[in-house]
């Protein structure tokens, strides 16, 4: 009995270090208008672990240049090591995900092998985090959360320097194109009901494309004192963190009761369930993005250049 003992604590010394070294690296980052809770998995080394926690303090704080704060005041973001299985491919990021149960949590699958100035390029954390602009919307109203994020990813990205604002707008026209070559049968609603695996494509960019026809429309007809951002903005302070499930025409239709005339349910009711793509020519034209040649470019002499500009520059409201 007196010999084993040595055996039996040696095992469980062994047992605690194992443990030990798969304990998730935990640490808090301050943003503007929140604390980030990380949690980071293992096996990432602690060098990496440190510069991931600054990438995400910076991806997040992306966010907070759409309206001066973060969303959500204590959201949970988890990082996994995502392995060496083929989907990983090669991004530092090859996939995030939101999920809402009490809290608010941001799931990245990380690749600690790739760089950092890698992670500092990908826009998936941005867009993961533009999530948390909008509460939970439906499945079958999915365009809204996606496009509104894809819309956003490119925005905040070239208000935070990471794109030049050519490079942003060259990122939206190409989504655009790729949505208008999407499924061109189907409605955004009816996209949303065939799913990301069948329609994402038409998902993804008909919402960005009425995200960018709101915020056009919001800052043309009040002068700059309304946008896009105001309007989130507002919503944020009415309605966010939410714990319930909105449909579209429920999240359009209080949006539209914090602006000064609404825009939501019109350009909901023209495009939700109308086959085909969102009418985003003429505005890209007034904007001055247009394509020559094979390539995107914005031009400085265009009726709406300066709208465009504030865009991109997140200049505030008058
Ligand atoms: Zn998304």
């Amino acid at each position: 009995m007196h010999k084993a003992l040595p055996v039996v604590l040696l095992v469980f010394a062994a047992t605690i270090v194992a443990a030990a070294s798969r304990m998730p690296l935990l640490a808090q980052a301050d943003i503007p208008g929140a604390t980030l809770r990380i949690e980071v998995q293992q096996p990432i080394a602690d060098d990496k672990a440190a510069e991931i926690v600054e990438w995400l303090q910076s991806a997040s704080s992306n966010v907070s240049l759409a309206y001066g704060r973060f969303p959500n005041p204590s959201p949970r973001v988890v990082v996994i090591p995502a392995g060496h299985g083929s989907w990983v491919g090669s991004s530092p990021v090859p996939f995030g995900r939101v999920t809402r149960d009490r809290d608010e949590k941001i799931e990245f699958f990380v690749n600690p092998d790739r760089p950092i100035h890698e992670f500092y390029a990908d826009w998936t954390a941005t867009h993961e985090f533009s999530h948390l602009l909008l509460p939970y919307v439906r499945s079958r109203h999915k365009w809204i959360s996606e496009g509104f994020a894809s819309y956003y990813q490119n925005v905040l990205m070239a208000r935070a320097g990471r794109y030049t604002a050519s490079e942003a707008w060259q990122k939206l026209y190409a989504g655009f194109e790729r949505g208008r070559l999407s499924r061109p049968e189907l409605s955004p609603n009816e996209a949303a009901v065939a799913g990301v695996r069948k329609a994402r494509m038409k998902i993804y960019w008909s919402g960005a494309a009425i995200a960018l026809l709101a915020d056009i429309e919001l800052r043309e007809r009040s002068g700059g004192r309304e946008s896009l951002d105001v309007a989130l903005d507002r919503f944020q302070r009415c309605c966010l963190p939410s714990r319930s499930s909105w449909s579209g025409p429920r999240l359009f239709a209080k949006l539209d009761s914090l602006l000064d005339e609404p825009v939501f349910m019109p350009l909901y009711r023209q495009y939700a369930d109308a086959a085909g793509f969102p009418d985003i020519g003429p505005a890209l034209q007034r904007l001055g993005v247009r394509l020559d040649n094979n390539s995107v470019s914005v031009t400085p002499h265009a009726e709406l250049a300066d709208l465009r500009i504030d865009i991109t520059s997140g200049r505030p409201p008058l």
